[in-house]
């Protein structure tokens, strides 16, 4: 099926076109820009600036693919979770594609999609397989035994989420917002030569929260590090602080995810979101990964970010397995669980 999907649920207009297991093309318009100075997205220039976006980035999307809205055999659309007036934008647009043409819509959950996309990357998905997300706006382990209609948490963040990490630890050491890349960039020149915190791995801290993770004592741990550095009048060494800092989130990251495998019983693991494009994570988890016996996907960069490739991705999964579409009522929903894969 020929599939075009819409995501919108935080800074990137992103519209995608799939033939079945296949990506035709993946275009996007980011506000990231517009939100750097003020440090995070403001959701209301993130709506904005859909609304701007929206119908010529869907008018590249079908031109790069050299299809015609007509060819299409159903709209997939992010209904949530994200931010409540960007969702809006790309479920009304949705919508109105899908009002017009006569085509059936899915309302899929942005962190279902988030997984579904490496089928588009590297082929079918292995089922059961365990998911990690990490991103900006979140950080969770999911066992996924079928990404149209079963999708468990196992674990999530309980503060921040990893790439909110990455970007306030970003600002601590003055590198500009979103602060992820500039730290892996930073790190690949510094030694991992401070012992920060890794959060709930010991303790009964690790037995309440197995496959939980919390990063917001490693980011204070880092601030106050920083602090007494520049008190002292010492000049803050950028790239030894990132590259332990980013030790430490990978560290965890990986070492839940895979103990997350093994006592599921899990033969194959993946990673998305945007922190998913941090070489260290990439490299940490392979060499894991290849040491537990489990085999490892990881999508290329972007992919990993936010995009409507993806959304397209787990759409054309709800047609090729007959799952029934949503209604055309769907609501946007900022909340949505991920146990809820459709709307
Ligand atoms: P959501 O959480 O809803 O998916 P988002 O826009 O925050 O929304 P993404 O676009 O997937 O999610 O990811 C953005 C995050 O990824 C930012 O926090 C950014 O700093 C982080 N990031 C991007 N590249 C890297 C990298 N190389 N290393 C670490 N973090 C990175
Ligand atoms: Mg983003
Ligand atoms: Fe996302």
């Amino acid at each position: 099926p020929l599939v075009l999907g819409i995501e919108t649920s935080c800074d990137e207009t992103g519209v995608g076109i799939v033939r079945g297991e296949t990506l035709l093309v993946d275009a996007i318009a980011s506000s990231v820009d517009e939100h750097a100075r003020f440090g995070g997205v403001v959701p209301e220039v993130a709506s904005r600036a859909h609304l701007e976006a929206m119908v010529p980035t869907i008018e590249r999307a079908c031109a790069g693919a050299g299809v015609r809205l007509d060819d299409l055999d159903a709209i997939a659309v992010t209904a949530g979770p994200g931010l409540a007036g960007a969702l809006m934008v790309g479920v009304a647009s949705a919508k109105a594609l899908a009002l017009a043409l006569g085509k059936p819509i899915y309302g899929v959950n942005h962190l279902a999609a988030h997984v579904a996309v490496d089928i588009v990357e590297h082929g079918p998905l292995p089922e059961p397989v365990l998911a990690m997300l990490v991103s900006g706006g979140h950080s969770s382990l999911l066992l996924v035994p079928d990404v149209t209609g079963d999708v468990q948490p196992l674990g999530a963040t309980i503060d921040d989420a990893a790439g909110e990490a990455f970007d306030k630890v970003a600002r601590v050491l003055g590198l500009p917002f979103p602060g992820g890349p500039h730290i892996d960039r930073a790190a690949r020149d510094g030694e991992i030569t401070i012992d920060f915190p890794r959060g709930l791995t010991t303790g009964r801290d690790l037995e309440r929260h197995r496959f939980d993770f919390s990063f917001s004592g490693l980011k204070t741990a880092v601030a106050r590090w920083v602090e007494t550095e520049r008190r002292a009048g010492r000049t803050v060494p950028v790239a030894e602080v990132a590259a332990s800092f980013q030790e430490a989130v990978v560290d965890v990251l990986t070492r839940k995810a895979i103990r997350a495998c093994v006592e599921h019983g899990v033969q194959d693991m993946q990673i998305g979101g945007g922190v998913a494009a941090n070489s260290r994570l990439r490299a940490l988890a392979q060499e894991r990964a290849d040491a537990a016996g489990i085999r490892l996907r990881v999508p290329r960069p972007g992919l990993c970010t936010d995009n409507g490739a993806m959304v397209a991705a787990l759409g054309a999964q709800f047609v090729m397995r007959g799952r029934e579409p949503s209604q055309l009522s769907l609501p946007a929903d900022s909340s949505m669980p991920v146990t809820e894969v459709r709307a």
